[in-house]
C-alpha cells in the first residue's frame, strides 16, 4: 500500500531542504515526504493526489509566502482534506498572526523557526500529530466493517462505542453501498439482527451488545485480582487523572466505566481551554492518551461496566456491578460526572438515536454532509458541536432559548461561531416536536419567546441542555445534595434541615450525634470519632469523590483534573493511616 504523505510547503529554498531533510531522517521510513515551492504547487499536488488516490497525512506550511500565504493554503487544502493534520511554520514576528489562525482554520499547532534540534523542537510535535492522524486512519480492510441501515438507534450505538473506544471501522450504509449489500448476502442466517459486524478473520457479530463487541476485540471487561488499593468508579477526567497519579504512585488501581474512556470530555470536538495545548485538543484524543497513560502505570480499566451497588465491609470497600460482579477496594473513588439531561419535547424519544443525538456524537459528521442540521443549547459544549458539523453540514442552526449567546459560551467560540458562514443562531427559540417515521426529517419549533411556530427540515438534532449526576446507585450510603450530586469534606457529615424545619447540629466530637442528610443515610458517625472527611472524602471513609459529580465542582475538565490527582493524595492518607 502507498505510504501516506507528509507535505512541506515553504517559498524559501533553503528552508525547504531543511525542513524536508528533516523530516526524511525521522519519518521517510513510513511516510512520502513531498516538497512544494508556492501554494499554487501544493495544490497541484493536492488535486493530483485526488485523482490519483494519494493519502495527505500531515501539512507543513510557511506562513510567509507572497502569492498564497500558509493559511489560506491551509484553508483550501483543509476543504479538500479535512483529516489532514495542519501545522504552520511562522517566525517569532508572526506568532499573532498563527495564534489567530488557530481560530480561524483551526490550525492544530504552529512552529516557530529555527526548530533546532529537531528531536527537541520538531519531532514531538510532528509524532504526537501523526499519531492523531493514525488512530483516525487506520486502512479500512484492517478494521472491523459494520453493516446496516443508517438511520436506526442500534447502529449509532454501535458506531459511537468503537469510535469512542478508539476502535477503527468503515460504515457500510445498506442502502447506498452495493459491498454491504454483498456483505450482508454472506451471512447465513436470512434475516440477521443490524448492525452487524464483520470481523477481518471472517466472523460477524449481529447487533451485539457494547458489552459483546468490547469481549471480541479484546476490551478488559473482568478484573484481574481480588482487591484493589483503589477502585475508581467513571473513566472521565476526574477517573483518569486519579488512576494515572494513583497506579504512577504504586497503587494497585482498577477503573470501572459503563461506556467508554473519556467521559463527557471525550465527546467534545475541541477543548480550547485545556491547559498546555495552545491550538486545542480534541476530547477524544485526550481520552486516547489518558487511557495509554493509564494503562502503562499499569491501571486496569474495565469498559461497559456500570457499578450498581457500593457498600462497606469492615475495611474493604465493595462495589457490586450490573451483573452481580463485586470488585473488592481498600479505598474508592466517585468520578461518575453528570450526563445530558432528556429534552421535553413531543417525538423525541421514539427519534433517539436516529436524528436526535445528546452530545455531539461527533461520528455522526459525515452522515450529515450537506443537509440541514439543529443543534440545541448555548453553552460552549453546544458552540463547540456547531463549529464541528459546519465542517459537514450544509448548514446548523443553533437554537438558544435565552437572549443571546453572551451570558453562557466563552467569547472565544462566539467569535468562532460569528466567523462561520454557515452557522446560524436562533435566539429565544425552543424544540416543540420532533418529527419523523423511521428519522428525524422535521422540527417544530417555536420562535420569538413562543410568538410563532416555524417546521423546518432537519437530518439531525444535537442537544446540549444542561446535565445531572447519575448517582441514585449510591443509595442511601453516600450523602447526597437535593440535585444528586456527592458531598465532600465536613459538608458531608454537616447538619442538615430535619422534618421540623430545623438542623441537626454538629457534636462537639465528631461522630458523638447522628445527622441526617436531603438524599442518602449517614453512614454511623461513630467512623468519624478520630477525625473529619478530608476535603474530597465522602461521609464513608475510603470513599472519595472527583469531577463534575461532587457537589459544588467546576464543571471544566481542568478541575475534574485537578480533584483526580488531588483525591489520590486524600488516599494515601487514608491509607495509611488506616
Ligand atoms: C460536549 C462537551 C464539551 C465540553 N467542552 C469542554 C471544554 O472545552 N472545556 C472544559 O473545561 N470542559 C468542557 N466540558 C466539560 C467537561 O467535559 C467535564 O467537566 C468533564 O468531562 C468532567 O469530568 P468527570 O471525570 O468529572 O466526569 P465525566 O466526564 O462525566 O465522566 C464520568 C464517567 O463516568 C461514567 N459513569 C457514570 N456512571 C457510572 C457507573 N455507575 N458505573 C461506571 N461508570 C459510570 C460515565 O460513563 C463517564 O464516562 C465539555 C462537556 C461536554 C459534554
Amino acid at each position: 500500500m502507498a505510504k501516506p504523505i507528509i507535505l512541506t510547503l515553504d517559498d524559501d529554498p533553503h528552508v525547504l531542504r531543511a525542513v524536508e531533510r528533516d523530516l526524511r531522517v525521522r519519518y521517510g521510513k513510513d511516510y512520502r515526504i513531498a516538497r512544494a515551492d508556492s501554494g499554487s504547487a501544493a495544490l497541484e499536488l493536492l488535486a493530483e493526489w485526488k485523482r490519483r488516490g494519494g493519502v495527505p497525512a500531515l501539512f507543513l506550511v510557511d506562513q510567509r509566502m507572497p502569492q498564497m500565504t500558509g493559511l489560506e493554503f491551509l484553508e483550501r487544502a483543509s476543504a479538500l482534506y479535512p483529516d489532514a493534520r495542519r501545522v504552520l511554520l511562522t517566525a517569532y514576528a508572526d506568532t499573532d498572526a498563527a495564534i489567530s489562525a488557530i481560530n480561524q482554520v483551526q490550525v492544530d499547532h504552529y512552529l516557530l523557526k529555527p526548530w533546532d534540534p529537531p528531536e527537541d523542537k520538531l519531532y514531538p510535535v510532528i509524532s504526537d500529530l501523526l499519531d492523531d492522524w493514525q488512530v483516525a486512519h487506520q486502512p479500512a480492510f484492517d478494521g472491523i466493517r459494520v453493516v446496516g441501515h443508517q438511520w436506526t438507534p442500534d447502529s449509532h450505538r454501535v458506531k459511537d462505542f468503537l469510535a469512542r473506544n478508539h476502535v477503527p471501522y468503515v460504515w457500510m450504509d445498506l442502502l447506498s453501498n452495493s459491498e454491504a449489500q454483498g456483505l450482508l448476502a454472506l451471512v447465513e442466517d436470512a434475516a440477521p439482527a443490524l448492525p452487524i459486524l464483520f470481523f477481518s478473520d471472517g466472523t460477524t457479530l449481529a447487533n451485539p451488545s457494547n458489552r459483546a463487541i468490547a469481549d471480541r476485540i479484546g476490551l478488559q471487561t473482568i478484573a484481574d485480582q481480588p482487591l484493589y488499593d483503589l477502585l475508581v468508579v467513571g473513566a472521565g477526567p476526574a477517573g483518569l487523572a486519579a488512576a494515572v497519579y494513583a497506579a504512577s504512585e504504586g497503587l494497585r488501581t482498577l477503573v470501572v466505566e459503563e461506556e467508554a474512556p473519556g467521559g463527557q470530555a471525550g465527546t467534545s470536538s475541541r477543548i480550547e481551554n485545556y491547559l498546555g495545548f495552545p491550538t486545542g485538543i480534541s476530547g477524544g484524543e485526550l481520552a486516547r492518551r489518558a487511557v495509554t497513560q493509564a494503562r502503562r502505570f499499569g491501571v486496569e480499566i474495565l469498559t461497559t461496566r456500570r457499578a450498581k451497588r457500593l457498600q462497606v465491609d469492615g475495611p474493604t470497600r465493595v462495589l457490586t456491578l450490573e451483573d452481580g460482579t463485586t470488585l473488592n477496594g481498600r479505598a474508592v473513588l466517585i468520578a461518575t460526572g453528570v450526563s445530558y439531561r432528556a429534552l421535553q419535547a413531543d417525538g423525541m424519544p421514539a427519534l433517539t438515536g436516529a436524528g436526535v443525538y445528546y452530545g455531539a456524537a461527533l461520528g455522526e459528521g459525515p452522515s450529515v454532509r450537506d443537509q440541514d442540521v439543529y443543534v440545541v443549547g448555548g453553552a460552549n459544549s453546544a458552540g463547540q458541536a456547531a463549529v464541528h458539523f459546519a465542517r459537514f453540514a450544509k448548514t446548523v442552526t443553533m437554537l438558544v432559548r435565552g437572549a443571546s449567546l453572551a451570558t453562557s459560551m466563552s467569547q472565544y467560540l462566539i467569535d468562532q461561531i460569528r466567523g462561520t458562514a454557515n452557522i446560524r443562531v436562533w435566539t429565544t427559540s425552543e424544540v416543540r416536536q420532533a418529527v419523523g417515521t423511521d428519522r428525524l426529517t422535521h422540527l417544530v419549533v417555536t420562535r420569538d419567546g413562543g410568538q410563532r411556530s416555524e417546521t423546518v427540515e432537519a437530518a439531525a438534532l444535537f442537544i446540549f441542555i444542561g446535565a445531572e449526576p447519575r448517582t441514585d446507585w449510591l443509595g442511601e450510603v453516600v450523602a447526597r445534595d437535593a440535585h444528586g450530586f456527592v458531598l465532600s469534606g465536613v459538608e458531608a457529615i454537616a447538619p442538615s434541615p430535619v422534618p421540623d424545619g430545623s438542623a441537626v447540629p454538629v457534636p462537639a466530637t465528631p461522630g458523638a450525634g447522628r445527622a441526617s442528610t436531603r438524599m442518602g443515610r449517614r453512614i454511623s458517625s461513630s467512623m468519624w470519632a478520630l477525625r473529619l472527611p478530608g476535603m474530597l472524602e465522602t461521609n464513608v471513609p475510603g470513599v472519595f469523590v472527583a469531577g463534575d459529580v461532587r457537589a459544588g465542582s467546576v464543571k471544566r475538565v481542568a478541575s475534574a483534573v485537578g480533584e483526580g490527582a488531588m483525591a489520590v493524595m486524600h488516599v494515601h492518607q487514608y491509607l495509611r493511616d488506616s
